[in-house]
Protein backbone atom coordinates (compact mmCIF):
# COMPACT_ATOMS: atom_id res chain seq x y z
CA UNK A 1 0.00 0.00 0.00
CA UNK A 2 1.36 3.77 -1.31
CA UNK A 3 2.46 5.92 2.20
CA UNK A 4 1.34 9.21 2.43
CA UNK A 5 3.03 12.28 1.91
CA UNK A 6 3.32 13.02 5.65
CA UNK A 7 4.11 9.63 6.64
CA UNK A 8 7.52 9.39 4.35
CA UNK A 9 8.66 12.53 5.41
CA UNK A 10 8.63 11.38 8.99
CA UNK A 11 10.08 8.22 7.87
CA UNK A 12 12.90 10.02 5.65
CA UNK A 13 13.18 12.12 9.49
CA UNK A 14 13.93 8.68 11.43
CA UNK A 15 16.15 7.40 8.74
CA UNK A 16 18.49 10.81 8.96
CA UNK A 17 18.27 10.49 12.83
CA UNK A 18 20.63 7.32 12.90
CA UNK A 19 22.42 8.41 9.81
CA UNK A 20 25.97 9.53 9.77
CA UNK A 21 26.87 9.78 6.63
CA UNK A 22 24.88 11.81 4.08
CA UNK A 23 25.52 12.35 0.37
CA UNK A 24 23.36 14.77 -1.14
CA UNK A 25 23.58 14.54 -5.04
CA UNK A 26 21.72 17.61 -6.71
CA UNK A 27 20.54 19.15 -10.58
CA UNK A 28 19.07 21.17 -12.21
CA UNK A 29 15.80 21.27 -10.21
CA UNK A 30 17.25 22.42 -7.08
CA UNK A 31 17.68 25.88 -8.61
CA UNK A 32 14.39 25.63 -10.75
CA UNK A 33 12.80 27.89 -7.62
CA UNK A 34 15.73 30.57 -8.07
CA UNK A 35 14.46 30.94 -12.05
CA UNK A 36 18.24 29.86 -13.15
CA UNK A 37 17.23 29.11 -16.60
CA UNK A 38 17.22 25.47 -18.07
CA UNK A 39 17.43 26.41 -21.92
CA UNK A 40 14.95 23.57 -21.77
CA UNK A 41 11.53 22.66 -22.58
CA UNK A 42 9.29 24.44 -24.56
CA UNK A 43 9.11 21.43 -27.11
CA UNK A 44 12.25 22.74 -29.68
CA UNK A 45 15.80 22.60 -29.35
CA UNK A 46 17.19 25.52 -26.76
CA UNK A 47 19.11 27.87 -29.26
CA UNK A 48 20.95 31.16 -28.74
CA UNK A 49 21.66 33.29 -31.67
CA UNK A 50 20.16 30.76 -33.80
CA UNK A 51 22.54 28.13 -32.66
CA UNK A 52 21.69 24.99 -30.78
CA UNK A 53 22.90 24.71 -27.04
CA UNK A 54 24.97 21.66 -27.76
CA UNK A 55 26.73 23.46 -30.52
CA UNK A 56 27.69 26.31 -28.90
CA UNK A 57 28.91 24.56 -25.21
CA UNK A 58 31.23 22.53 -27.36
CA UNK A 59 35.13 21.93 -27.55
CA UNK A 60 34.66 21.82 -31.11
CA UNK A 61 33.21 25.64 -30.35
CA UNK A 62 36.26 26.24 -27.81
CA UNK A 63 38.60 25.82 -30.85
CA UNK A 64 36.38 27.49 -33.30
CA UNK A 65 35.39 30.43 -31.65
CA UNK A 66 36.38 31.18 -28.40
CA UNK A 67 35.17 34.88 -28.13
CA UNK A 68 31.60 33.24 -28.70
CA UNK A 69 32.21 30.55 -26.39
CA UNK A 70 32.86 33.61 -23.87
CA UNK A 71 30.01 35.86 -24.59
CA UNK A 72 27.79 32.56 -24.27
CA UNK A 73 28.80 31.73 -20.96
CA UNK A 74 28.87 35.88 -19.67
CA UNK A 75 25.00 35.78 -20.77
CA UNK A 76 24.41 33.01 -18.73
CA UNK A 77 26.32 34.27 -16.04
CA UNK A 78 24.64 37.00 -16.02
CA UNK A 79 21.26 35.41 -15.84
CA UNK A 80 22.82 33.04 -13.07
CA UNK A 81 23.85 35.92 -11.06
CA UNK A 82 20.84 37.07 -10.87
CA UNK A 83 19.39 34.55 -9.20
CA UNK A 84 19.32 33.55 -5.54
CA UNK A 85 19.47 30.49 -3.33
CA UNK A 86 16.44 28.95 -2.27
CA UNK A 87 15.01 27.46 0.78
CA UNK A 88 16.67 24.15 -0.77
CA UNK A 89 20.12 25.41 -0.80
CA UNK A 90 19.98 27.20 2.29
CA UNK A 91 18.71 24.14 4.19
CA UNK A 92 21.59 22.08 3.08
CA UNK A 93 24.48 24.75 3.68
CA UNK A 94 22.44 25.46 7.11
CA UNK A 95 22.80 21.46 8.03
CA UNK A 96 26.33 21.34 6.39
CA UNK A 97 27.18 24.11 8.83
CA UNK A 98 25.31 22.61 11.93
CA UNK A 99 27.90 19.02 11.48
CA UNK A 100 24.71 16.82 12.66
CA UNK A 101 26.23 14.36 10.61
CA UNK A 102 29.89 13.58 10.56
CA UNK A 103 30.35 13.20 6.91
CA UNK A 104 27.64 15.91 5.11
CA UNK A 105 28.45 15.65 1.34
CA UNK A 106 27.14 17.63 -1.40
CA UNK A 107 27.90 16.47 -5.37
CA UNK A 108 26.15 18.40 -7.57
CA UNK A 109 25.70 18.78 -11.52
CA UNK A 110 24.88 22.37 -11.67
CA UNK A 111 27.55 24.82 -12.88
CA UNK A 112 25.59 27.84 -11.16
CA UNK A 113 27.20 28.02 -7.96
CA UNK A 114 24.16 28.54 -5.82
CA UNK A 115 25.14 25.82 -3.05
CA UNK A 116 28.46 27.95 -2.31
CA UNK A 117 26.03 31.24 -2.73
CA UNK A 118 24.09 29.63 0.15
CA UNK A 119 26.95 29.06 2.28
CA UNK A 120 28.18 25.67 1.77
CA UNK A 121 31.73 24.46 0.88
CA UNK A 122 33.71 21.45 -0.65
CA UNK A 123 31.18 21.15 -3.24
CA UNK A 124 32.15 18.41 -5.48
CA UNK A 125 30.67 20.33 -8.86
CA UNK A 126 30.86 17.66 -11.94
CA UNK A 127 30.29 19.68 -14.73
CA UNK A 128 32.69 22.62 -13.36
CA UNK A 129 31.58 26.57 -12.66
CA UNK A 130 30.20 29.14 -14.59
CA UNK A 131 32.22 31.37 -12.33
CA UNK A 132 35.37 29.84 -13.24
CA UNK A 133 37.63 30.47 -16.05
CA UNK A 134 40.44 27.70 -16.78
CA UNK A 135 44.05 27.63 -18.66
CA UNK A 136 43.87 26.53 -22.07
CA UNK A 137 47.16 25.45 -21.57
CA UNK A 138 48.34 24.90 -17.99
CA UNK A 139 44.48 24.51 -16.34
CA UNK A 140 44.99 27.01 -13.77
CA UNK A 141 41.83 28.13 -12.74
CA UNK A 142 40.77 31.43 -11.60
CA UNK A 143 37.41 33.07 -10.52
CA UNK A 144 35.62 35.50 -12.79
CA UNK A 145 34.50 37.18 -9.76
CA UNK A 146 38.14 38.47 -10.37
CA UNK A 147 38.65 38.94 -14.51
CA UNK A 148 36.89 42.44 -15.33
CA UNK A 149 34.45 40.94 -18.26
CA UNK A 150 35.80 43.27 -21.07
CA UNK A 151 38.84 40.66 -20.72
CA UNK A 152 37.96 38.19 -23.25
CA UNK A 153 39.08 35.78 -23.31
CA UNK A 154 40.74 36.27 -20.18
CA UNK A 155 44.56 35.20 -20.07
CA UNK A 156 46.55 33.03 -17.66
CA UNK A 157 48.11 34.15 -14.90
CA UNK A 158 50.73 31.44 -15.06
CA UNK A 159 51.38 31.32 -18.60
CA UNK A 160 50.15 33.53 -20.87
CA UNK A 161 47.65 31.59 -22.43
CA UNK A 162 44.03 31.88 -23.14
CA UNK A 163 41.27 31.00 -20.85
CA UNK A 164 38.20 29.46 -21.28
CA UNK A 165 34.97 28.74 -18.92
CA UNK A 166 35.54 26.41 -16.65
CA UNK A 167 32.95 23.56 -17.36
CA UNK A 168 32.57 20.55 -18.84
CA UNK A 169 31.09 20.92 -22.37
CA UNK A 170 29.91 18.61 -25.13
CA UNK A 171 32.14 15.87 -26.56
CA UNK A 172 34.27 16.13 -23.09
CA UNK A 173 35.56 13.65 -20.54
CA UNK A 174 34.28 14.20 -16.97
CA UNK A 175 36.35 15.97 -14.93
CA UNK A 176 38.29 12.35 -13.10
CA UNK A 177 39.10 14.21 -9.65
CA UNK A 178 35.38 15.06 -8.90
CA UNK A 179 33.86 11.87 -10.33
CA UNK A 180 36.68 9.67 -8.10
CA UNK A 181 35.66 11.93 -5.10
CA UNK A 182 32.00 12.07 -5.50
CA UNK A 183 32.32 7.78 -6.19
CA UNK A 184 33.72 7.55 -3.03
CA UNK A 185 31.49 9.47 -0.87
CA UNK A 186 29.02 7.18 -2.50
CA UNK A 187 30.44 3.97 -1.42
CA UNK A 188 30.82 4.97 2.63
CA UNK A 189 27.35 7.14 2.75
CA UNK A 190 24.15 5.51 4.86
CA UNK A 191 21.96 7.95 2.97
CA UNK A 192 22.14 8.73 -0.13
CA UNK A 193 19.57 11.85 -1.29
CA UNK A 194 18.86 12.87 -4.73
CA UNK A 195 17.62 15.90 -5.32
CA UNK A 196 15.75 17.38 -8.82
CA UNK A 197 17.80 15.51 -11.55
CA UNK A 198 16.75 13.05 -13.70
CA UNK A 199 19.58 11.25 -13.46
CA UNK A 200 20.12 10.05 -16.88
CA UNK A 201 23.67 10.31 -17.25
CA UNK A 202 26.81 9.43 -15.98
CA UNK A 203 28.43 9.52 -13.67
CA UNK A 204 25.52 11.43 -11.13
CA UNK A 205 23.14 8.57 -12.29
CA UNK A 206 26.25 6.17 -11.23
CA UNK A 207 25.81 7.07 -7.99
CA UNK A 208 23.40 6.36 -6.14
CA UNK A 209 23.33 3.13 -7.28
CA UNK A 210 26.98 2.92 -5.98
CA UNK A 211 25.68 4.30 -2.59
CA UNK A 212 23.08 1.29 -3.26
CA UNK A 213 25.18 -1.35 -3.89
CA UNK A 214 27.08 -0.50 -0.73
CA UNK A 215 24.16 -0.49 1.22
CA UNK A 216 22.81 2.93 1.83
CA UNK A 217 19.14 4.11 1.47
CA UNK A 218 18.29 5.84 -0.97
CA UNK A 219 15.84 8.62 -1.27
CA UNK A 220 14.66 10.72 -4.35
CA UNK A 221 12.90 14.52 -3.88
CA UNK A 222 11.64 15.04 -7.74
CA UNK A 223 8.47 16.19 -9.01
CA UNK A 224 8.42 13.52 -11.92
CA UNK A 225 9.20 9.84 -11.54
CA UNK A 226 12.88 9.68 -13.31
CA UNK A 227 14.93 6.42 -14.15
CA UNK A 228 16.08 6.29 -10.21
CA UNK A 229 12.80 6.20 -8.97
CA UNK A 230 12.33 2.35 -9.39
CA UNK A 231 16.04 2.06 -7.61
CA UNK A 232 15.03 4.47 -4.83
CA UNK A 233 13.90 3.35 -1.44
CA UNK A 234 11.91 6.14 -1.23
CA UNK A 235 10.83 8.56 -3.79
CA UNK A 236 9.36 12.19 -2.42
CA UNK A 237 7.06 13.53 -5.26
CA UNK A 238 7.53 17.52 -4.40
CA UNK A 239 9.45 21.04 -4.85
CA UNK A 240 13.19 20.72 -3.67
CA UNK A 241 12.47 23.93 -2.28
CA UNK A 242 9.78 22.65 0.10
CA UNK A 243 10.66 19.10 0.57
CA UNK A 244 13.83 19.42 2.07
CA UNK A 245 13.37 22.20 4.93
CA UNK A 246 10.80 19.56 5.86
CA UNK A 247 12.57 16.37 6.29
CA UNK A 248 16.02 18.34 7.80
CA UNK A 249 13.85 20.16 10.00
CA UNK A 250 14.99 18.65 13.63
CA UNK A 251 11.63 18.57 15.79
CA UNK A 252 8.35 18.15 14.15
CA UNK A 253 6.93 21.06 14.43
CA UNK A 254 2.41 21.02 15.43
CA UNK A 255 2.30 24.34 12.60
CA UNK A 256 4.38 22.23 10.21
CA UNK A 257 2.00 22.38 6.96
CA UNK A 258 2.66 19.51 4.24
CA UNK A 259 2.13 20.85 0.48
CA UNK A 260 -2.00 19.59 -0.02
CA UNK A 261 -2.48 16.78 -2.34
CA UNK A 262 1.16 15.08 -2.16
CA UNK A 263 1.41 11.48 -3.36
CA UNK A 264 4.72 9.31 -2.98
CA UNK A 265 5.61 6.08 -4.25
CA UNK A 266 7.49 4.49 -1.44
CA UNK A 267 9.32 1.80 -3.10
CA UNK A 268 11.20 -0.68 -1.07
CA UNK A 269 13.62 -2.74 -2.58
P1 LIG B 1 17.51 17.75 -16.01
O1 LIG B 1 17.04 19.02 -16.68
O2 LIG B 1 17.81 16.58 -16.85
O3 LIG B 1 16.45 17.29 -14.93
C1 LIG B 1 15.93 18.18 -13.98
C2 LIG B 1 15.07 17.36 -13.04
O4 LIG B 1 14.60 18.23 -12.02
C3 LIG B 1 13.84 16.74 -13.70
O5 LIG B 1 13.82 15.37 -13.37
C4 LIG B 1 12.67 17.50 -13.09
O6 LIG B 1 11.53 16.67 -12.89
C5 LIG B 1 13.25 17.93 -11.76
N1 LIG B 1 12.68 19.16 -11.19
C6 LIG B 1 12.28 20.29 -11.83
N2 LIG B 1 11.90 21.23 -10.95
C7 LIG B 1 12.08 20.69 -9.72
C8 LIG B 1 11.88 21.17 -8.39
N3 LIG B 1 11.43 22.41 -8.16
N4 LIG B 1 12.17 20.35 -7.36
C9 LIG B 1 12.62 19.09 -7.58
N5 LIG B 1 12.82 18.57 -8.80
C10 LIG B 1 12.56 19.37 -9.86
O7 LIG B 1 18.73 18.19 -15.09
P2 LIG B 1 20.02 17.41 -14.64
O8 LIG B 1 19.68 16.02 -14.26
O9 LIG B 1 20.71 18.28 -13.66
O10 LIG B 1 20.90 17.34 -15.97
C11 LIG B 1 20.91 18.44 -16.81
C12 LIG B 1 22.27 18.92 -17.27
O11 LIG B 1 22.15 20.33 -17.53
C13 LIG B 1 23.34 18.80 -16.29
O12 LIG B 1 24.46 18.48 -17.05
C14 LIG B 1 23.54 20.20 -15.69
O13 LIG B 1 24.92 20.47 -15.52
C15 LIG B 1 23.03 21.12 -16.76
N6 LIG B 1 22.25 22.27 -16.24
C16 LIG B 1 22.66 22.97 -15.14
C17 LIG B 1 21.89 24.01 -14.63
C18 LIG B 1 22.36 24.79 -13.43
O14 LIG B 1 23.54 24.91 -13.18
N7 LIG B 1 21.42 25.30 -12.62
C19 LIG B 1 20.69 24.35 -15.26
C20 LIG B 1 20.31 23.62 -16.38
C21 LIG B 1 21.09 22.58 -16.86
ZN1 LIG C 1 48.11 28.68 -18.10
Amino acid sequence: MENSYAEDISQVKSILTDARSVLILTGAGISAESGVPTFRGGGGAPVWRGMPFEQLSSAEMVEKDLPLVWEWFDYRRNLVGECEPNAAHQVLATVQQSERFSDFSLVTQNIDGLHQGAGASDVIELHGSIWQASCLSCKTTQSLREIPEDERPPICPECFDSMRPDVILFGEAMPVQAVYGAQKKAEKCDVCIVVGTSALVYPAAELPLIAKQSGATIIEINQEETGLSSQANISLRGKAAEVLPLIFAENDSPNLRLPENKKVGSLDS
